[in-house]
């Protein structure tokens, strides 16, 4: 019996570079004390950049990408990861520097890996994936600053996407207010869904600014970065926290320290791929309880390992709405 499982592989060519579904055997695998039989990976924007090649993101050729997986364990040397342990990946350099989750086994270190709470299966941790656990860590950062419902309200920029869209729907059910800034007009109804009160157009947001606004939100959870980010800090209550985790706009911050010397606000910046394990495990405890499944289950769409390519070039786009769950078995 042969022992392959299929996986994307990515390789550089003279052109770009190249994607293709292979069968490949575990001797193809990289180093780590930990296999896992995937079930489920994800597509977030940074696959997008990996799988378009629209920034350096893969540093190894040629490789599996996925920056996420959940799955079951088959082998294990790792002190505390054990045969049959349900465990989800999240980052680390996976789909990066070391083969990802596009594909039906993953060798990597067992201390990258996080043992799923009983009440998360394995395909809600995939829709879950980076992007919500990302959203975790942003509202963690509010709440850490003091942010609570009764200061004020929250915007979440980005908010059709995946960081926006779990977040929102864990802080309506954390009793927060929630004033969602999208793009994309049609998709008020699915936001409101999700538990937001109010929309707003992100143009309101995305060109240059004042240094200081009209106190609007007690708190931000940004995915967009550039002037959004600037303008969002600018219309921040005094006190209040920015949590910045994404630059679907842009890298830069044309802003004025105005915001900070003047309304003491605290600008949180939120790192998902290095996060330390202690943030991980207490991350994921808290999307057990404080993330509505239904909600999760609305903002999924599903797909198979063929359908990956594609998508990354639609979820730079900002064409995707919600999160992904990838079917790599199927
Ligand atoms: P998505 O593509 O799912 O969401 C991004 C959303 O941003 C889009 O849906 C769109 O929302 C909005 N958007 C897209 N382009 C623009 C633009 N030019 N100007 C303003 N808004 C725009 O991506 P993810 O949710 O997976 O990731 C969001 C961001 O967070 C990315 O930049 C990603 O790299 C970053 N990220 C960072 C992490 C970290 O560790 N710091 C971890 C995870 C993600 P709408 O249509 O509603 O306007």
């Amino acid at each position: 019996m042969t022992d392959t499982f299929r996986a994307i592989l990515v390789s550089k060519a003279d052109s770009g570079q190249t994607t293709e579904i292979v069968d490949l055997t575990p001797a193809d695998l990289m180093e780590g004390d930990v296999t896992v039989a995937v079930d489920y990976s994800t597509i977030n924007y940074k696959d997008g950049l990996a799988l378009t090649g629209a920034a350096p993101i893969i540093r190894h050729w040629p490789l599996i990408p996925g920056i996420d997986f959940a799955g079951k364990v088959e082998s294990s040397s790792h002190a505390s990861i054990k045969v049959g342990d349900r465990v989800v990946l999240n980052g680390y350099g996976v789909g990066e520097g070391h083969h990802g989750g596009y594909a039906q086994k993953a060798r990597v270190k067992g201390d990258w890996l996080v043992r799923l709470p009983d009440s998360i299966s394995n395909e809600h941790a995939a829709a879950i994936g980076t992007a919500g656990y990302t959203a975790m860590l942003c509202i963690r950062a509010l709440e850490k600053n003091g942010v609570t419902p009764d200061k004020g309200d929250i915007l979440v920029t980005g908010a059709a996407g995946g960081v926006g869209s779990v977040a929102i729907a864990i802080l309506s059910k954390l009793g927060f207010r929630v004033i969602a800034s999208t793009g994309r007009a049609s998709e008020a109804d699915y936001l409101k869904g999700l538990g937001a009160s109010d929309i707003i157009d992100r143009k309101e947001l995305s060109e240059k600014g004042r240094p200081l606004g009209k106190e609007r939100w007690a708190g931000v959870v940004d995915a967009v970065g550039s002037h959004t980010l600037v303008n969002a800090i600018a219309g921040t209550m005094y006190g209040g926290t920015v949590a910045a985790c994404g630059l679907a706009q842009g890298m830069d911050l044309p802003g004025s320290v105005a915001p900070f010397i003047l309304r003491g606000i605290t600008l949180a910046g939120i790192d998902s791929v290095m996060a330390p394990m202690a943030k991980r495990v207490e991350a994921w405890k808290r999307l057990a309880t404080d993330l509505d499944l239904a909600r999760l289950d609305a903002m999924t769409s599903r797909v198979t390992l063929k359908d990956v390519p594609p998508l990354g070039a639609e979820i730079l786009a900002g064409k995707v709405r919600g999160r992904i769950v990838v079917d790599v078995n199927a």
